[in-house]
């Protein structure tokens, strides 16, 4: 990944999508903002208990950043499910907004936009096409299939064929922090079949971690996605620069990935 420093701010970039002259994408991370603890500073959730003032100049700073306008984003009310937006400059923006973990479109100018704290972000681009996609998927939206109901959005919409989908799975939390309990670790055997690949002893031996990572990237490929990236940054062993909800014991904010296809390249 790219480290980007753009004023204050800090934002990865995936290699394989910053060669495309077509799109503009952000990680953004939690510096650069104006929030006090424990949202310090770039938080730009709305629903996490930080001033809303605060959130609103975060946002403002975040979207400027990818040359943007608040009238030109489309963001969703994240839920941990699979249902996608198609969205389109001509629909009227409502709040709160529709909800769904994806959302994806081929109007330019239109930057996606979600919120993240150890949840995997899933980018997608199709230089085909020129059909972007960004979804929201933590263990629930990876076990349900969130990336792969994307993609297949993308198809039924725009025509999108997976095998010319660029992919990238970003900054979230990783298989050294992720522990989870029984419930979780049968629903992704479930869902997984049964491999250390994806549920793995940690090294101090202690209960099993869930790799958010492997998981995705798996479904992906059986859904036909060749290209896909890793960013292997993991939010938990970084809240220096992202907020991880697991590490931070649930007191703190989000940070936001933005992607949209350019006006002019
Ligand atoms: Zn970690």
């Amino acid at each position: 990944m790219h480290r980007v420093i753009h004023n204050d701010l800090v934002f990865y970039q995936f290699e394989t999508l910053t060669g495309y002259s077509e799109i503009t994408h952000g990680l953004f991370t939690r510096l650069g903002g104006v929030s006090d603890a424990p949202f310090d500073t770039l938080n730009v959730g709305s629903t996490v208990g930080d001033d809303p003032v605060c959130v609103r100049t975060n946002r403002e700073r975040m979207i400027l950043a990818m040359s943007c306008v608040e009238a030109d984003t489309r963001t969703t009310w994240q839920v941990h499910g699979t249902d996608i937006l198609v969205a389109r400059r001509s629909d009227s923006i409502h709040w709160p907004p529709p909800q769904a973990d994806g959302i994806i479109t081929a109007d330019v100018g239109l930057s996606l936009v979600m919120r993240f704290a150890d949840c995997v972000p899933l980018l997608f681009f199709d230089p085909a096409r020129q059909v972007v996609g960004l979804c929201h998927a933590g263990w629930r939206g990876t076990l349900l299939g969130a990336g792969p109901a994307t993609i297949e959005k993308m198809g039924e919409i725009y025509g999108c064929r997976p095998q010319d989908i660029m992919a990238g799975i970003g900054p979230s939390i990783g298989p050294c922090c992720y522990e989870v309990g029984r419930e979780v670790t049968s629903q992704a055997q479930e869902a997984l079949g049964i491999s250390d690949r994806f549920v793995r002893s940690p090294s101090n031996g202690y209960g099993k971690c869930l790799d958010l990572w492997a998981a995705n990237e798996h479904v992906l490929r059986l859904a036909g996605v060749e290209h896909i990236e890793v960013a292997g940054i993991c939010t938990a062993c970084n809240t220096h620069e992202f907020y991880s909800h697991r590490a931070e014991k649930g007191r703190t904010g989000r940070f936001g990935v933005v992607l949209k296809l350019k006006e002019n390249n």
